[in-house]
């Protein structure tokens, strides 16, 4: 059961020393309870402190990590239902699926697209994250040669799914020490798969028909000593897995349920892509922990790779870029100056559009705390007297014969306190929205 700040409190030694890195006991104690802190970071704690707060400071979603040192990959470890509560931590893995039953020279060219996947957005590396090897022939040999295929083409985490026990150990043997998941023990074959989960120390998914069924098969692998499980629930519809996914994240933050306390599986199946995209999008954002698509197809992975990225980024912390001058393209002394804010999507969206529009120009990108234009804006973070001082600092009037500053059309408001603060500087009030950037700059090249 939870603790409240209160009562971990009574249970610590009071001093107040700061050794913890906090500097009261109380102050603490309100972390501990909130989970951002850890009971090891007092040297004084008691035993019974440890035994009490340590269980009630356990993580509600066991983290759980899958593949081989270099290429793992966390889940799990979630401590709010809802992303603006705090922020989610682990984002969604996304893994592919290959079964056994398809020519190898066909899945060898979708492999290499899988290892090769990269969407670059907004100076992160998006990539795939595992693959799900499917024993469709139900033998031993075809499952055991893709499985060596996926390992050493990609190096990446597999899903090692088969209701063949032979054939697992057959995946298992030749991923010793990579920590694949083992797709999946049942109410039926619990004992078997918990084995071979030990055996080779490897994460193993509890997979049941409903959610009663789900928690008495978890409570019972890790009875048998399996404490790194992943849940799947089989459901018709994207509502039903929807619905799944709430009840076992609910379960597990609000009523401490620790049968249900592990990352989500699910699976994005069908024929139209539209339809999946859209089911992928929901369990994304709602509570996949690992997500596994049946087909390798770019229109598809674009979409939920970025709304990935938005979900799992921190809402406390927006993604910022060095605020600096940036040259874009090869900017001479009569190029314009552009300014704008450290907001990463910001400045990718404009750097992108100056470099599409071929007419060369400097990028000052002004400190505002990650904020996008207008909200920077209106927080007094891109003022005309800091947008002035950013430019003075960038060096960039030394550079050139014409001063030219472009500034964002939102906030045409500032110009005349530019001016103020630039003398001698024509300050041009640009397009409001990024992609208008090219024509405008072509027009004022063209001036
Ligand atoms: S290290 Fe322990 S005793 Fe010292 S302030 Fe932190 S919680 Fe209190």
């Amino acid at each position: 059961m939870a603790l409240t700040g209160l009562q971990i409190f009574k249970l610590l030694p009071k001093t107040n020393c700061g050794e913890c890195g906090i500097p009261t006991c109380m102050a603490f104690a309100m972390k501990l309870a909130a989970k951002n802190a850890d009971l090891a970071a007092c040297p004084y704690a008691s035993e019974e402190a440890k035994k009490t707060v340590g269980a009630a400071s356990k993580p509600p979603i066991r983290l759980v990590k899958i593949g081989p040192p270099g290429r793992e990959i966390a889940v799990g470890n979630e401590t709010v239902i809802f992303r603006h509560e705090k922020t989610f931590v682990h984002p969604t893995a996304l893994a592919i699926a290959f079964g056994d039953d398809e020519p190898m020279s066909d899945a060898s060219h979708r492999i290499a697209e899988v290892r090769e996947y990269c969407l670059d957005r907004v100076g992160e590396k998006l990539r795939l994250d595992l693959i799900l090897v499917e024993n469709f022939s139900e033998e031993v040999a075809p499952f055991a040669a893709l499985v060596k295929t996926v390992a050493g083409a990609t190096g990446m985490g597999i899903i090692l799914r088969s209701s063949n026990p032979a054939a697992l150990e057959a995946g298992l043997k030749i991923l010793e020490g990579q920590r694949p998941l083992i797709h999946a023990a049942t109410p039926a074959n619990a004992e078997a798969m918990a084995a071979l989960a030990l055996k080779y120390n490897a994460p193993l998914v509890a997979r049941a028909a409903t959610l009663d069924e789900l928690a008495a098969l978890t409570a019972k692998l890790a009875g048998l000593g399996v404490k790194d499980l992943v849940l799947d629930i089989p459901a018709d519809n994207a509502a039903a897995v929807l619905q799944n996914n709430t009840l076992i994240r609910k379960a597990a933050l609000r009523n401490s349920c620790e049968p249900l306390g592990y990352p989500i599986l699910n699976f994005a199946t069908g024929h139209d892509a539209a339809e999946v995209v859209a089911d992928a999008c929901t369990y994304i954002c709602k509570y996949a922990s690992i997500l596994v698509l049946d087909r390798m197809q770019f229109e598809l992975l674009l979409p939920l790779l970025m709304l990935r990225q938005n979900i799992y980024t921190d809402p406390q912390k927006p993604i910022q870029v060095e605020p600096k001058l940036y040259a874009i393209g090869d900017p001479g002394p009569d190029s314009p100056v552009l300014a704008t804010t450290n907001f990463s999507l910001t400045y990718f969206l404009v750097s992108g559009e100056i470099e599409n529009s071929g007419v060369p120009a400097h990028l000052v990108i002004v400190e505002s705390e990650g904020l996008s234009v207008l909200t920077a804006w209106a927080a007094g973070k891109f003022t005309g007297a800091k947008v002035g001082s950013a430019v003075k600092a960038s060096g960039v009037e030394s550079q050139l014969n014409r001063r030219r500053l472009i500034i964002p059309g939102y906030v045409s408001q500032i110009s005349g306190e530019i001016e103020e603060a630039l003398p001698g500087w024509e300050v041009l009030v640009g397009p409001g929205e990024a992609a208008d950037l090219g024509p405008f700059l072509k027009r004022q090249a063209a001036r």
